[in-house]
């Protein structure tokens, strides 16, 4: 038996055997050529054809994974007609008298390592959809079809370098039982895919792992721990085996919450409510039975955007929101810029620091015009729903007063306009800074709620680095420092009869929601699939005992 650890990005646990996936990878020769034109229309033409073949799996994707996943597709042919992609090629042709695939094949690796060196894990993640367009455009040169590896027989564990999300989407998933990767991150689309797919999935299992295995070896994949065993001994196939069964069997009671409330043994009721990045995740929410958006973060909006979304654009954005949650609670937070999220065209500066610079409401406070366009769209569709807005990285009173100050500003230039909104819409502040926690006494009495954003006050209470991977064992997500600060916080919110959420990663963590109940955290919200394990936590709960 061998083990192997990596991360697992999706809890399930898998047995089966090992298909290594087979990508067709023609040797790319460099030739002179003396037709530099033909040599391009030969590239227009593979271009035709890859943006058919995108456009097909484009509408698999749709029909079997949902909107969401699909959309990578539309960017891929949008990559496509990138015309400093496409200049590259053919001023390559022109200027080098290369063939094409060279010239495509030399595109590639320029535009794929340039992604790979942005300090930004997301733009990182996108050298695979350069390096997945350009292998499309090359098997159209070649004259083949292009994606996917046949996988015959039973259901297979796919293991693989890293999978380009055409790939994953094209694969039969009828036959995939998992993932297992050498490479990736938890941003790659092998992790997001995976996870909607409801497939387990380990990434990150290093270079060797590809290098050892081969087809047909039996190979166990623990979702959970991050750990694969190839050729496991009786011991271990027989334990995994015990974990896997239960785990199905788990799930499947899960999905009986659906429709039930969620309340503690002894009546408190809990709002357990759904983290997104914009309309598209509402299905996921439904799907789930979320009973609310306790977080939209706005700031994909601005992530999936090339300039400034306008007030319409987003007031549209948050209106269908709204309008798809029925009069269930829908908190947006302001757009959370910086530090992690960059966006070109906000033009920051580089800092040595970005985690603890102008980010969020920092941002918000320095370019009023930015939040003055985001604060009009939000009161704007404040009438098509139960909306609550939230403000990110707050630290004193002063910014608190300030925003304020721009609300009102927002609502005098409406009333003057005739436009309606909402008289009861819910101001309240994250709170993800020790600061704020600290002092939340102060602050409770000028917002309507908090919302705890764990993620990163974990991060500034253990001044640990969230996106170092180096300094993952230094990160105690369960810190009694943090704790302290949340129950602060929460004893705050309360004295000033206020509600208080946690939004950040641990309001899924379902080994602290007891001791959150016991805070008094009126409400936990969780990503989509997490409802209902969250639910199945609160009604097991006794807080009189
Ligand atoms: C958090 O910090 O916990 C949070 C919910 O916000 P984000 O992860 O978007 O910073
Ligand atoms: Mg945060």
């Amino acid at each position: 038996m061998i083990k192997y650890t990596g991360k697992g990005v999706y809890g399930a646990v898998a047995i089966g055997r090992v298909s290594v996936f087979k990508r067709q990878t023609a040797s790319i020769l460099k030739l002179r050529i003396t037709d530099p034109e033909a040599e391009k229309g030969r590239v227009a033409s593979a271009k035709e054809k890859a943006t058919e073949q995108l456009q097909a799996v484009y509408e698999k994707a749709l029909a079997e994974v949902g909107e969401d996943e699909a959309a990578i597709f539309e960017v891929h042919m949008m990559m496509l007609e990138d015309e400093d992609f496409n200049d590259a090629i053919n001023d390559m042709i022109d200027s080098e008298l290369v063939n094409a695939e060279y010239a495509v094949a030399s595109a590639r690796d320029t535009f794929a390592a340039q992604f790979s060196a942005m300090e930004d894990s997301y733009f990182q993640a996108r050298a695979a959809d350069i390096k997945d367009i350009s292998n499309r455009l090359l098997n159209c040169l070649a004259d083949n079809s292009g994606g996917g590896s046949e996988l015959a027989g039973d259901k297979m564990v796919v293991c693989s370098d890293d999978l380009a999300p055409s790939e994953t989407v094209s694969l039969d998933k009828s036959k995939v039982l998992a993932f297992a990767t050498s490479y990736g991150s938890s941003n790659s689309h092998t992790a997001i895919l995976a996870r909607n797919m409801n497939i387990p999935a380990v990434i990150g299992l290093g270079k060797e792992f590809l290098e050892e295995i081969t087809d047909g070896q039996q190979i166990c994949v623990d979702g959970f721990t991050g750990e694969v065993f190839v050729d496991p001994d009786e011991e271990t196939l027989e334990r995994l085996t015990k974990k896997r069964d239960e785990d199905i069997e788990k799930k499947s009671r899960l999905k009986e919450l659906i429709g039930q409330d969620n309340v503690t043994i002894d009546g408190k009721r809990i709002n357990v409510f759904c983290n997104i990045g914009g309309p598209k995740d509402i299905p996921l929410v439904n799907e789930n039975d979320g009973g609310g958006i306790g977080l939209f973060r706005s700031e994909f909006l601005y992530l999936e955007n090339t300039d400034f979304p306008s007030e319409e654009q987003q007031f549209e954005a948050y209106k269908n929101v709204l309008e798809s949650m029925k009069g269930k609670k829908v908190i947006i937070r302001t757009l959370d810029i910086g530090a992690d999220k960059k966006v070109d065209y906000f033009n920051l500066d580089d800092e040595e620091n970005p985690a603890m610079g102008i980010r969020a409401i920092r941002i918000c406070l320095t370019r009023p015009e930015i939040f003055k366009t985001q604060l009009r769209a939000l009161f704007r569709a404040s009438v098509f729903g139960d909306l609550g807005i939230m403000f990110p990285m707050i630290t004193s009173e002063s910014e608190i007063s300030e925003i304020m100050g721009f609300c009102d500003i927002i609502k005098a230039e409406l009333d003057t306009q005739g436009i309606p909104y909402a008289d009861n819409i819910e101001l309240g502040i994250m709170i993800e800074t020790p600061a704020a926690a600290v002092i939340s006494d102060k602050l409770a009495p000028m917002v309507d709620f908090f919302s705890v954003g764990t993620n990163d006050l974990t991060q500034y209470t253990l001044a640990c680095d969230r996106q170092n991977p180096k300094i993952e064992r230094f990160v105690d997500t369960h810190h009694e420092a943090v704790l302290r600060l949340i129950e602060t916080a929460a004893k705050a919110a309360h004295d000033n009869g206020k509600w208080i959420g946690i939004c950040g990663e641990l309001g899924a963590d379902t080994t602290l929601t007891e001791r959150f109940l016991k805070m008094g955290i009126d409400e936990l919200s969780v990503s989509p699939p997490a409802v209902l394990k969250v639910r199945d936590k609160v009604r097991s709960i006794d807080l009189s005992k």
